[in-house]
């Protein structure tokens, strides 16, 4: 396995030791590295993404370290505003790294789309005729996008879903190749909706792709001794059982599941986001896939057996290596070097493990330290920010909020004032 070089305590160099860093470690060109430093989007690239644009709004983007996935060490792009998720995300991959990393399993990757018919008087007539138009259904689909089908992709199959006495769902299941294949679904799904509204006189409600995307699924899955789990006041065993047991939780309460699986779309999120790829389409798919049986559930699963924690996270993971603003962002391009990966298939294997390294750091603060330990250093830096602390400043101001009581703004302006008088 290739190493990454010069990574140790990232969090401790200043920024331009980070990028130097960087630059070494990965096949970054100089004007790439311009770009990462300036993070701007030039106007006129804004314009072709959104609608009355006014400016570029800028996020934090940062890298988690020590991702070993199926053998192969990867530095993960993460955008976020929230304090901790990168150094979380980071702390849960090095001890899944130290256990030999994370292994995934990927589901043959299809997108579906729907067409929804409405009034419908005779379902089980419609739901034959339908199914007997099969070959033509996939040959209008195919002919929409024909592009898709010379790449090696194209229109696989239909199903047709009962959703109530008067409505059923035609699934049109596409394989959009390295794209995440929205735009290319409803091309597809509104030429066969035509057809069927003119040629068979079917009512059609619509036609969409869903971002339930159940046919594009992804598994990654660590096993980790226990020892590895050990803190200074807890043995490793009883780490893994309280994890075993706070994962238990999320499977019984919906109120604990949501806070669950919002701490492994931190990790999730971030990632995606700094693949330029849609993450709403992840978000609700996750959380649809979290619903499946009827309730609301923890994403995760993490068992204990013969002193090794195993842990496993499946999610809809229908992201894309081209198309949609990744062909637009530059950082998105940059982010893809900085991951060095080949595909959609390698990049969603990936964003899986950092939602279960990041539920396992998540986890492991709960049970032991809670969360705000981890939390709090950016947390008063935050603070001292606000309270109007330069970059100089800021390290006493956190030191002074670290040793006190009160950790408020108040109390970080009051710091500031008396540092500032050199009370301090
Ligand atoms: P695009 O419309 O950009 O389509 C991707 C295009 O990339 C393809 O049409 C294809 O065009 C080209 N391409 C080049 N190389 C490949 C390859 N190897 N494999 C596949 N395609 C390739 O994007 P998508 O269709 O992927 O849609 C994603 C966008 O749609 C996102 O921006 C998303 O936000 C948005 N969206 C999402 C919706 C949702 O989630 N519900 C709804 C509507 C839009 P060609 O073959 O002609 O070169």
């Amino acid at each position: 396995m290739k190493k990454m070089q010069g990574f140790e305590k990232y969090y401790q160099k200043d920024w331009d030791e980070r990028l130097a860093i960087l630059k070494t470690a990965t096949e970054l060109t100089a004007d790439e590295l311009e770009i990462l430093k300036t993070a701007e989007l030039k106007p006129e690239i804004r314009e072709t993404l959104i609608e009355n644009q006014i400016t570029g709004y800028t996020l934090p983007e940062g890298l988690a370290l020590n991702y070993v996935v199926n053998d192969k060490e990867y530095l993960v792009p993460m955008v976020t505003e929230e304090p901790s998720v990168i150094a979380a995300s980071s702390y849960g991959a090095k001890i899944v790294k130290q256990a030999g990393g994370f292994q995934t399993i990927q589901q043959p990757r299809l997108m579906l789309g729907q067409i929804i018919f409405e009034d419908v008087r005779d379902a089980v007539r419609l739901k034959t005729t339908l199914k007997a138009y099969e070959t033509e259904i996939i040959t209008l689909a195919n002919q929409a996008h024909p592009s898709i089908v010379k790449r090696g992709g194209g229109a696989r199959w239909i199903r047709i879903r009962t959703l109530s006495q008067d409505m059923l769902s035609l699934d049109l299941a596409v394989d959009v190749q390295e794209a995440m294949g929205a735009n290319m679904l409803n091309t597809m799904l509104e030429a066969v909706a035509q057809f069927l509204k003119t040629e068979l006189k079917i009512n059609v409600l619509m036609s969409i792709l869903s971002n339930y995307a159940t046919e594009c699924l992804v598994t990654a899955q660590c096993e980790i001794p226990v020892e590895l789990l050990q803190t200074d006041a807890v043995p490793g065993e009883l780490v893994a059982q309280k994890i075993v047991q706070a994962n238990r939780v999320a499977q019984l309460d919906p109120y604990r599941a949501t806070t669950h699986n919002k701490g492994i779309m931190n990790g999730i999120d971030a990632a995606v986001i700094a693949s330029g790829n849609d993450w709403r389409a992840i978000e609700s798919g996750a959380h649809a896939y979290a619903s499946r049986h009827g309730q609301y559930r923890g994403l995760t699963k993490w068992d204990l057996k013969d002193n090794k924690l195993s842990g496993s996270l499946t999610l809809p993971m229908p992201l894309g290596f081209v198309g949609g603003a990744i062909s637009v962002l530059p950082l998105a391009k940059i982010n893809q070097k900085l991951l060095q990966i080949e595909n959609a298939n390698e990049l969603a294997q990936v964003v899986v493990s950092v939602g279960l390294a990041q539920n396992l750091a998540a986890l492991k603060a709960l049970v032991t330290d809670g969360i705000q330990k981890g939390h709090m250093q950016l947390q008063l830096k935050t603070l001292a920010h606000r309270a109007g602390a330069t970059a100089q400043e800021t390290p006493y101001v956190v030191a002074q909020l670290s040793a006190n009581q009160k950790r408020d703004f108040q109390s970080a302006q009051d710091i500031l004032t008396k540092l500032r008088k050199g009370d301090l």
